[in-house]
C-alpha cells in the first residue's frame, strides 16, 4: 500500500499532487483569487509547512453561495429524480473506493491519521457512507395528515436550498462525508468549509464527485478559517443551514451567529468527554482493556468520542488498568505515512500545550500519572504525546472536566452501581459512553440513566451501522449526522391545506 510513500526527509502533498491544490473548489473546479490571504498550512506529524492556502474572503463564499443556489435549482439535483441523485452518490462512493490509496495518502500526510487507519478503517466508511446516504433520496418525501373531510391536507419534504457546513480536522474525510452524504442526498446543495489545519483532501473528495456526475457547483470547497470564512458562510443570506462540527466553544459562537444572521437553523456536533464503566462481572478482562485503550488511543486521544475517563469497578480496576498499560506500550509513534505507525501526533503546537497544561494542572491537584505524562521526543520530532493513565483523578479536575483531546486516561474506582452511573455521567458533556457487564439488566439500567447520545454495550467506537444517528446530549450539542434523522435534519417539511 505505502509504495513511494518511503520516510524520507522531504515527503510532501507533492507525492500525490496536494501541494499544487493551495485553493478551493467552486463551480465544478479548483478556484483561487490571487487578492485573498493565505495561511501556512503544516503537517502534524513534523510540523513542516505543507502549503500557503488560501483564506477564503466574503467574495469567494458569495461566489460558492450563489454557485450552489444556482446550481442546485438549475441542474435538478434538488427537484429532479431522486433515484438519479441516488445514482451519483453511488457512483460517488465507488469513486472513492477506487482512488482510496490515493486519497488514503493526501489524508495521512496531511492530516493525524496514521496511513493504516486511514485505508482500514476512514476510505471505506467515508464510501460506504456516502453509500448509505444514497439510500435515502427517495425515502423521505412526506406524509398525508389526518384532516377534517372537507379539506385535504399533507406534509412534503424540501431541501434548504444550500447547507454551510463547518468541520473539524480530526477525521477530515469522514467529517465531510457525513456532512456533505446527508445534505446532498436530501437535495441541497453544500458549501463546506473544512479545518483550516486539514483543507486538502476535502478537493479530491469533491473532485471526484464531479466524476461521479454529481452537477458543478453542488458541491463547492472553501478553505480559510473560522472567524473569517467560517462566519462569512453563516452570514451569507443564501446559506438556508449551518451544520457544524467543532469544539463546544466555537459551537456557542456559531449559534450566535446563526441566530444574528437569519436567525438560520443549526446543528451542533460538538465535543465529548466520555466514560467507559467497566462492572465487576465483566468475564473477558483483556477483551475490555482492548476497548478501554482503542477508545482512548484512537487518533491520538483525538476523536469527539475518546474514551477518556476509565470508571471502573474496585473489584476489576487494577487488572485492566495494568492491560491497558501493556496495551499503551505497544502503540508506535512515527510518521502518519509509515504503515507500522500506531500512534497518531497531536494535531498542533497549540493542541499539545493546552494539553500538556490540562495534565499539569491535574497532577498539581493531586492526580497522578502512573504511565507516560509528557511529550514524545524522537527522531520524529515532537509532536507526539505519551498514551498516560492518570490515577487519583475526580470531578473538578482539569482532565476529568475538559475534553482533553490526547491519549490520556483517567482512571476512578467506584464501589456500587449508582456511584458508578454518577461517575459517568459527566457535568457537561454528553456525546458517547462505553458500558461493560455480562448482566443485560444492568446494561440496560445504565443505558437509561446515561445521558449520552451514543451508548456502547460490550464494545466501544464506531461502527458500520451507519443507521444509528450520532450526536451529543447537553453541552455536546443537538442534531445528528449519519442515520435518517441527518438526512430528516437536512429537509424542511411544508404542510399544504387544500380545500375540496
Ligand atoms: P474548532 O471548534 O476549533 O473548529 C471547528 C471548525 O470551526 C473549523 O473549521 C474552524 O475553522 C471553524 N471555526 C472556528 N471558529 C469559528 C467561528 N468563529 N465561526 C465559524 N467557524 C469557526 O474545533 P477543532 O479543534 O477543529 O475540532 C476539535 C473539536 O471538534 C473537539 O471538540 C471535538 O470533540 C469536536 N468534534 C466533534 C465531533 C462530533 O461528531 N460530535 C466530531 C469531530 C470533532
Amino acid at each position: 500500500m505505502n509504495d513511494g510513500l518511503e520516510k524520507s526527509e522531504d515527503m510532501s502533498l507533492d507525492a500525490v499532487g496536494g501541494l499544487s491544490r493551495c485553493a478551493h473548489w467552486v463551480d465544478g473546479h479548483l478556484y483561487r483569487d490571487k487578492t485573498e490571504k493565505v495561511m501556512c498550512v503544516a503537517r502534524p506529524s513534523d510540523r513542516k509547512r505543507l502549503g500557503d492556502v488560501p483564506i477564503a474572503g466574503r467574495k469567494t463564499v458569495d461566489y460558492a453561495v450563489q454557485n450552489a443556489k444556482e446550481s442546485v435549482k438549475k441542474s435538478g439535483w434538488a427537484h429532479g429524480s431522486p433515484r438519479e441523485r441516488a445514482k451519483v452518490l453511488r457512483n460517488w462512493a465507488t469513486l472513492l473506493e477506487e482512488n482510496s490509496e490515493e486519497l488514503a495518502k493526501l489524508e495521512s500526510i496531511g492530516s493525524t491519521r496514521p496511513i493504516r487507519e486511514v485505508v482500514e478503517h476512514d476510505i471505506p466508511f467515508t464510501a460506504e457512507g456516502i453509500r448509505y446516504f444514497s439510500e435515502w433520496t427517495d425515502k423521505l418525501g412526506g406524509e398525508v395528515a389526518a384532516t377534517s373531510g372537507d379539506r385535504f391536507g399533507f406534509v412534503h419534504s424540501q431541501p434548504y436550498g444550500v447547507i454551510g457546513a463547518i468541520s473539524a480536522w480530526n477525521f477530515p474525510l469522514m467529517m465531510a462525508s457525513w456532512k456533505c452524504g446527508a445534505a446532498l442526498a436530501a437535495g441541497n446543495a453544500v458549501v463546506l468549509k473544512p479545518s483550516e489545519l486539514t483543507p486538502f483532501s476535502a478537493l479530491r473528495f469533491a473532485e471526484l464527485a464531479i466524476e461521479a456526475g454529481m452537477p458543478p457547483g453542488v458541491l463547492n470547497i472553501v478553505n480559510g478559517d473560522g472567524p473569517r470564512t467560517g462566519q462569512y458562510i453563516i452570514e451569507h443570506p443564501g446559506i438556508g443551514k449551518v451544520s457544524f462540527t467543532g469544539s463546544r466553544e466555537t459551537g456557542a459562537k456559531i449559534m450566535v451567529a446563526a441566530a444574528q444572521n437569519g436567525p438560520k437553523p443549526v446543528t451542533l456536533e460538538l465535543g465529548g468527554q466520555s466514560p467507559q464503566l467497566v462492572y465487576e462481572d465483566v468475564t473477558d478482562l483483556d477483551y475490555v482493556a482492548d476497548c478501554v485503550a482503542k477508545g482512548v488511543l484512537a487518533n491520538g486521544g483525538q476523536g469527539c468520542v475518546a474514551g477518556s475517563r476509565l470508571i471502573a469497578h474496585k473489584a476489576v480496576c487494577e487488572p485492566i488498568v495494568e492491560r491497558v498499560m501493556e496495551k499503551m506500550d505497544a502503540r508506535k509513534a512515527g510518521y502518519t505515512w509509515d504503515m507500522d505507525t500506531t500512534l497518531a501526533p497531536i494535531v498542533s503546537e497549540g493542541q499539545m500545550l493546552r494539553l500538556e497544561s490540562l495534565v499539569a494542572k491535574t497532577c498539581e491537584a493531586g492526580g497522578r500519572a502512573i504511565v507516560g505524562g509528557g511529550r514524545i521526543r524522537s527522531v520524529y520530532g515532537d509532536a507526539f504525546y505519551q498514551p498516560t493513565i492518570l490515577s487519583n483523578v475526580a470531578p473538578g479536575m482539569a482532565c476529568w472536566d475538559n475534553e482533553i483531546f490526547g491519549p490520556v486516561l483517567c482512571v476512578k474506582e467506584f464501589s456500587d452501581d449508582d456511584e458508578g452511573v454518577e461517575l459517568a455521567q459527566h457535568k457537561d458533556y454528553g456525546l458517547a459512553a462505553g458500558v461493560h457487564t455480562s448482566d443485560i439488566g444492568r446494561a440496560l439500567r445504565t443505558v437509561r440513566a446515561l445521558g449520552a447520545g451514543t451508548i456502547w454495550v460490550n464494545r466501544y467506537g464506531r461502527s458500520y451501522d451507519f443507521g444509528l444517528p450520532t450526536g451529543g446530549f447537553g453541552g455536546s450539542g443537538f442534531g445528528k449526522d449519519l442515520g435518517r434523522e441527518a438526512v430528516q435534519e437536512s429537509l424542511q417539511y411544508k404542510s399544504t391545506l387544500i380545500a375540496i
